[in-house]
Formats: C-alpha cells, structure tokens, sequence
C-alpha cells in the first residue's frame, strides 16, 4: 500500500548536491528525507579517481566519496529513500512528490537536485571504454593524460572549452567536429585557433573507438568523413565527448522557468527558483561548472535558504495568529 512520507525538508537527487542540502537540512532540524533516484549517489558513481573535491590529499574514488556523504547526511538524520520520483505538484503550500513506487512526498520545502547527465554518441566501444581513455569531463580527467595525445569531440561551448582546458596537460589535443564551422563563440574560437597545441579536423563523425588489446585501453578512433563517406583512423590517448548535457529537467517543464536547454533558472546568486520554497542545486542549474564541489555548495546554500523560507513563512503565519 502507497504510503505518504512528509518533511519540512523533500530534496530529490541523491548527488553532491542533494546531500549536501540535506546534511546542512538535518543539522538545521528540517528532517529531510532524500528521494534517490535511478543513481545513488549521482554521477561520481561512475567514476574512478577523484582529486579535486577539497580535504584529501591522496586520490579518493569517487562511489567512495558519495558513499561517505550519504552515511553523514544519515548520521546527522536524514531519511534516505530507494524511489524515483515520477511526478511532482508545486503549487503548494505543500509540494507533493509521487514515487514510481507509488509512495507520496510531501514536503513544506522543495529542493531539486537531480543533476544533469553528458550526452554520449552512442557508437561502438564507447562506454566500454568509459574510464578507459573515453571520458565526458576534461576538467575531471584532463590531468591523467599529462604530455599524452587527446581528443575532442563536438563543436559547441563545452567542447572548444574543453580542447582549450587540456592544453594545459598535453601539447598535441585534436578537436573533432562533424561539420566545417564551430557552433561555440566566437571569442572561445578565435583563443582555440590561436592555440599552437591544438588541430581541428573538420567534416567528421565518430563511427567507434578501438580498443588497444595489449591493456584494453582506448588505442583509436574510427572516423567517417561526412562530405565523401571515407573512412580513417586517429590514434588518442584519450577522448573526450563533449556534445553537450541533458539536465534532468523534464518532471519540472512548465512547472518552474528553466532555459532553452532545459536548466533550471534561479534567482542570479541564489538557488530559488520562480516558485517560493521550491530550490534548485547542482548541475541541474548549472551548464557551466559543473563540478562536485560547486554542487556540494549549491545544495548547501538550498538547504540555508529553505530553512529561511520555512522560518519566515511560520513567523508571518504565527504573527497573523496573534493578531
Ligand atoms: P548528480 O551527481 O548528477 O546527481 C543527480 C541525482 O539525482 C542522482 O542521485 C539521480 O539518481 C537523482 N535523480 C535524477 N532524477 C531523479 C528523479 N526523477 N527522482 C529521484 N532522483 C532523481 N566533478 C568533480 O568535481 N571532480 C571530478 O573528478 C569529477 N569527475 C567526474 C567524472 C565523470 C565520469 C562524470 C560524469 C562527472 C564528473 N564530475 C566530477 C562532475 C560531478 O560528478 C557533477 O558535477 C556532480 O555529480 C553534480 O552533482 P549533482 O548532485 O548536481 O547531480
Ligand atoms: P551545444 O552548444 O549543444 O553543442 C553541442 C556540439 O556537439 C555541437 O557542435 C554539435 O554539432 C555537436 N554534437 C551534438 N551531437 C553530436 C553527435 N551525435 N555527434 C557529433 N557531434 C555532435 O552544447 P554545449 O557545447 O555543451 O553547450 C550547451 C550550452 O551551454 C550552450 O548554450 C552553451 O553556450 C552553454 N555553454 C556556455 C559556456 C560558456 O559560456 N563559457 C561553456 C559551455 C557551455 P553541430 O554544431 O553540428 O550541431
């Protein structure tokens, strides 16, 4: 039978962000309960090594981190729930969740956290290679490849940042790009053209990525050029897929603003979102940096600012009362 949880705190996403809100939501006396999704844990699950999240000085793994995150929002009293939200009311006072389990959340506070996931192409020995020498994160992985040849692949924003991000690692970075002219800005193409470490190759679609049977690391790409159909390969140490992001956005559309691309928007500085008491963290209001930390201090901050929100909202309510 379908059960109703209620929390001053709901936070949907069980990433840096999410538990970050809920570790300052718990220590806050809010109670939160934290709806986790189909990724426990969010993106840094899928990854290895981890050595930019402040306080260690050694490489942490990264299911290990968010394994360590989660035990400390619990210990200071969050609720953790093994649901996936597939339905949400805001138009409160309550904001009411509904779980693919059935059960109900209903919470006096709202705070999304569902992050957003690097799209990939899709073709052969792509996600084998995941980890591999195949990655969607230079700022994450750029420093493994130190004086290696990388790839890029993609013509947009991400992509000509992220060739421009590895030059500080490697001298020889390709950008792959599918048509003859970048989509990115015109500022951003002019520093990668300028850049004497880096090549473009025009007119080319990844068809796979080759592994190198001696270590099952990634050797090679497969490519097609788009205009006569010829095949060719390129020899890469690693390759980064930098074709954009998708945030988990679509429970929330024409509920809460969000931008063209699908990210949340926030009051500039903030986490609120354009309904009060409902706040957005994380890279699910963030297409630019997108990191563990800046997450972690997002969710922080909706945490802070839910708090604000319940406290004011009972002292005005209180207030009338006595009236
Ligand atoms: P996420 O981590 O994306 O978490 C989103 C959460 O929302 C998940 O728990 C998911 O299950 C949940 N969710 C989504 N939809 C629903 C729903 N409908 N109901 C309930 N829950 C839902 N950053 C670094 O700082 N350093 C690194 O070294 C680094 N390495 C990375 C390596 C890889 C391979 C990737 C992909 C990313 C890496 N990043 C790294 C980026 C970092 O992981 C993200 O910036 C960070 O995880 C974003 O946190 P988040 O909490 O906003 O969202
Ligand atoms: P994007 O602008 O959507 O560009 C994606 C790029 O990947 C495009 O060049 C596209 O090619 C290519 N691509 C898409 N699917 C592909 C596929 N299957 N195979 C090969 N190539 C493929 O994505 P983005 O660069 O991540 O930027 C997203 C948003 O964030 C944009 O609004 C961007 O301005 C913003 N952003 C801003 C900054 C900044 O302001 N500094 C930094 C990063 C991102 P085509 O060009 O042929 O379509």
């Amino acid at each position: 039978m379908a059960t109703t949880h209620k929390t001053r705190m709901l936070i949907i996403g069980s990433g840096p962000a999410g538990l970050s809100a809920a570790i300052y939501g718990a220590r806050a006396g809010m109670e939160p309960i934290v709806v986790q999704g189909l990724q426990p844990g969010g993106q840094l699950t899928i990854t290895t090594d981890v050595e930019n999240y402040p306080g260690f000085r050694e490489v942490i793994q990264g299911p290990w981190l968010m394994q360590e995150m989660q035990a400390q929002a619990e210990h200071v009293g969050t609720r953790m729930m093994w649901d996936t939200i597939t339905s949400v009311d805001l138009t409160g006072p309550k904001f009411v969740a509904v779980g693919d389990s059935g059960d109900i959340y209903e919470g006096d506070t709202f705070v999304i956290a569902t992050g957003a996931q690097a799209k990939w192409l899709g073709v052969p020995g792509e996600q084998e290679l995941s980890g591999k020498g195949v990655s969607a994160c230079a700022t994450c992985d750029g420093f493994f490849y130190r004086g290696k040849k990388v790839v890029v692949i993609g013509g947009g924003n991400t992509a000509v940042e992220e060739a421009l991000y590895l030059t500080n690692h490697s001298e020889d970075v390709t950008l792959i790009h599918r048509r003859d002219s970048l989509r990115s800005e015109k500022i951003l193409q002019d520093r990668l053209f300028a850049n004497p470490r880096i090549k473009v190759v025009w007119n080319k679609r990844v068809e796979s990525f080759l592994a190198d049977p001696a270590n099952g690391q990634l050797r090679a790409l497969q490519l097609i050029d788009t205009q006569t159909g010829a095949e060719s390969e390129i020899e890469t140490d690693g390759a980064f897929v930098a074709i954009g992001h998708a945030p988990a956005t679509e429970l929330f559309k024409g509920k809460l603003a969000m931008d063209e691309s699908g990210y949340l928007l926030v009051e500039p500085g903030t986490p609120k979102t354009d309904v009060p008491g409902v706040f957005a963290c994380g890279d699910v209001m963030d297409h630019i940096y997108r990191q563990a930390i800046t997450a972690a201090g997002t969710g922080c901050m909706a945490a802070l600012d839910a708090e604000r929100f319940l406290a004011e909202r009972e002292f005005a309510e209180k207030a009338k009362e006595e009236a």
